[in-house]
Parts: structure tokens; C-alpha cells; sequence
């Protein structure tokens, strides 16, 4: 199959700073899922949390340095272009009208997915995408009652199923995670630590040049 048929692959967050977990993930989905690539996507002002500490052109700058020379991983930073909340719908739909006919992929991690009945018009996500969930080997599915039958509706059983159709779908896929997040990172510098091994070393250097979270 050509890369132009395969299955786009979308990773939004705040990236504040990017880290090997992230990377790992993108690239690790990238490989298992065969997708055409992973777009990182920055988020601007992210609706559901606090901001971000460091700027959008620093979390961008940072993302541009972790993933050079990385096949499969690309930086799409169209979230910061729109004015107001970065609404994963909207950033869907501007996705939509660039790759009007490859199958998305928007990955979401366990936690993220239990959390989807509170997102901005989350119904309206799947005739825009298919959710790729990532699990711990032995985290719990979900036991709400919307969530469990949204999920018995949408679940692919066959990876193809990504490829085959456009949309519509959600594809579980258990991964190794690295206990790695943003928020760790950001403590340790803030408190003269060394974060080093948990980000690339180039973001690390970039970090440190720039004076971030301090
Ligand atoms: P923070 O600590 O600031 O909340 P974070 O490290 O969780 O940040 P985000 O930018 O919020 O990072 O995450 C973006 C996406 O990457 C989310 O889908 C999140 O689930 C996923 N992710 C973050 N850290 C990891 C990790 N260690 N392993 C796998 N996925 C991760």
C-alpha cells in the first residue's frame, strides 16, 4: 500500500515539554499501526487544563528538535493558527478538509478515553476519525455505562478494519508505557534537578539555553 492510502496518525497534547514518552508512543504506533506518519499537534490554549508554562513557538521548537531526522514523526501546528480553545473536533474537521480521503487515527491514552463524554461535541468524533486507545497491559476498560456501549458500537477487532474504512472505528492497542510525563520534567528543573534520560538530550540543551520552567 502507498503511504498516500495509509492511515494518518494524530497525537495532540501540550508538549510542555515534548518527552520520551510521547515520542516513544508516536513512534512505537507508527510502526505497529503501519500509519503513513504521526503528526504531533500542539496544542494552543488547551480546554481542559491549565496553561502551558512554556510558549507555543518554545513547545513547537522543542517538538522540531525531537523528532528531526525521524521517519514516521511530523509536527502540525495548525492548532496554534485558530483563535479561542484548541477543540480537538475543529482541529479535526481543518484535518479533514487537507486529507479528505485517508483513514485518521486519533490516539488517545486509556485515561484520556474514560475522559471523553466530557470533551466538546465528543459524539461528532468518530464520522471525523477512528480513536487508536493505548492501555498498560492490565488497565481497566471503561465501566460507565455511555462509554461501554459506545465503545461494544465502535470496537475494530481486525487492525485492517483502520485501513479499510476512513473512519468510525476504535482500535485498542496495549503498549509499554514509560512513566514518563511533562509535569515531572517541569518539577525537576524547577527545583535544580537533572531531568536528563526522561527527554531527548537536543531538548534538554534547548531547555536549558531558553531558561524554560525555571
Ligand atoms: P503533563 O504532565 O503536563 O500533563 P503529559 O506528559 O501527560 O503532560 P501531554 O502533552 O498532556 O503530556 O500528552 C499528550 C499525549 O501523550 C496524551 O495523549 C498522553 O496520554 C500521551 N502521553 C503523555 N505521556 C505519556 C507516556 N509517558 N507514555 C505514553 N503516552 C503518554
Amino acid at each position: 500500500m502507498t503511504t498516500a492510502q495509509k492511515p494518518i496518525g494524530l497525537l495532540g497534547g501540550t508538549f510542555d515539554p515534548v518527552h520520551h514518552g510521547h515520542l516513544r508512543l508516536a513512534l512505537e504506533l507508527y510502526e505497529k499501526l503501519d500509519l503513513a506518519e504521526v503528526r504531533l499537534i500542539p496544542s494552543a490554549i488547551p480546554p481542559h487544563r491549565h496553561p502551558p508554562l512554556a510558549s507555543p513557538q518554545m513547545r513547537l521548537a522543542m517538538i522540531q528538535i525531537a523528532i528531526q531526522g525521524v521517519k514516521g514523526l511530523t509536527l502540525d501546528d495548525r492548532e496554534f493558527y485558530r483563535t479561542g480553545p484548541s477543540y480537538t473536533i475543529h482541529t479535526l474537521e481543518s484535518l479533514r478538509a487537507d486529507f479528505t480521503t485517508q483513514p485518521l487515527c486519533l490516539i488517545l491514552g486509556m485515561d484520556a478515553f474514560l475522559n471523553l463524554p466530557n470533551w466538546y461535541q465528543w459524539e461528532r468524533l468518530m464520522t471525523l476519525t477512528h480513536l487508536v486507545v493505548v492501555r498498560r497491559a492490565g488497565t481497566v476498560l471503561p465501566e460507565t455505562h455511555d462509554l461501554q456501549h459506545f465503545l461494544h458500537i465502535h470496537q475494530l477487532h481486525d487492525q485492517e478494519e483502520l485501513t479499510q474504512n476512513r473512519v468510525g472505528g476504535i482500535w485498542i492497542e496495549e503498549i509499554t508505557q514509560l512513566t514518563i510525563s511533562a509535569t515531572q520534567i517541569r518539577n525537576l528543573l524547577a527545583t535544580h534537578k537533572n531531568p536528563r534520560y526522561l527527554l531527548p538530550h537536543s531538548v534538554l540543551n534547548f531547555i536549558y539555553t531558553h531558561q524554560l520552567y525555571r
